[in-house]
């Protein structure tokens, strides 16, 4: 019998593009999976607690870690810092799940590196129009937050071809079980 392999899983989208809504069902439907929970430099927003939706930290904190050579990969997104720690990902791989992150085009090029058997996703909104929707809809982001959110999209579609599988986010049931045969098809090649 093939041995089944354990890698990481990366969903990246524009901001507003379902990383999140899409992450969350993939963990719901899966105990071989868990997350990557990022440190990051954002404030929380209401309904995030932190050591589940991030590890909420300040910048001296962030550049501290930075020197200590803690993060796999980290970035600057919408102003922010956000980063990914090494012992985290080695911590679900050691238990034989695949870890799924959650991150940004620039950070995601460096985690392809350090992790050539990751399998990269990148998710395209059905339309701009719709992408726009969806980040209202929300109610999380203010409305410079939105436009900046929107304008910076425009780069993460150009990045869009570092990823090995691009899919649009358009009826979220079907999308999660493509991704879930993916995964299986990936882990048991
Ligand atoms: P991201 O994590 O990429 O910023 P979210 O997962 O927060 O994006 O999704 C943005 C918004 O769009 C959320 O309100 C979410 O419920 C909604 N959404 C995500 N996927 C779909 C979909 N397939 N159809 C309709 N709404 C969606
Ligand atoms: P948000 O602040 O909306 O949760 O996330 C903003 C952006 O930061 C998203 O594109 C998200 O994928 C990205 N992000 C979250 N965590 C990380 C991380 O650890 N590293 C990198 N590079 N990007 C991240």
């Amino acid at each position: 019998m093939t041995q089944k392999k354990y890698f990481p899983i990366i969903i990246s989208s524009p901001s507003g593009g379902g990383k999140s809504t899409v992450c969350d069902e993939i963990l719901a439907r899966r105990n071989d999976v868990a997350y990557s929970i990022s440190y990051t430099t954002r404030k929380p927003r209401k309904n995030e607690t932190d050591g589940v939706d991030y590890y909420f930290i300040s910048r001296e904190k962030f550049n501290q870690m930075l020197k200590q050579d803690v993060f796999a990969e980290w970035a600057k997104v919408h102003g922010h810092l956000y980063g990914t720690s090494k012992k985290v990902v080695e911590n679900v791989l050691n238990k034989n799940k695949h870890v799924i992150l959650d991150i940004d085009t620039k950070g995601a090029r460096q985690l392809m590196s350090a992790y050539p058997q990751s399998l990269s996703i990148f998710l395209f909104p059905p339309s701009m129009k719709e992408l726009e929707n969806r980040l209202r809809k929300r109610e999380t982001d203010n409305e410079a937050d939105i436009q900046l959110r929107l304008k910076n999209a425009k780069q993460e579609f150009a990045d869009a071809t570092d990823y090995d599988v691009l899919l649009v986010n358009d009826d979220l049931d079907r999308l999660v079980e493509k991704i879930l045969e993916i995964i299986d098809n990936k882990s048991l090649k």
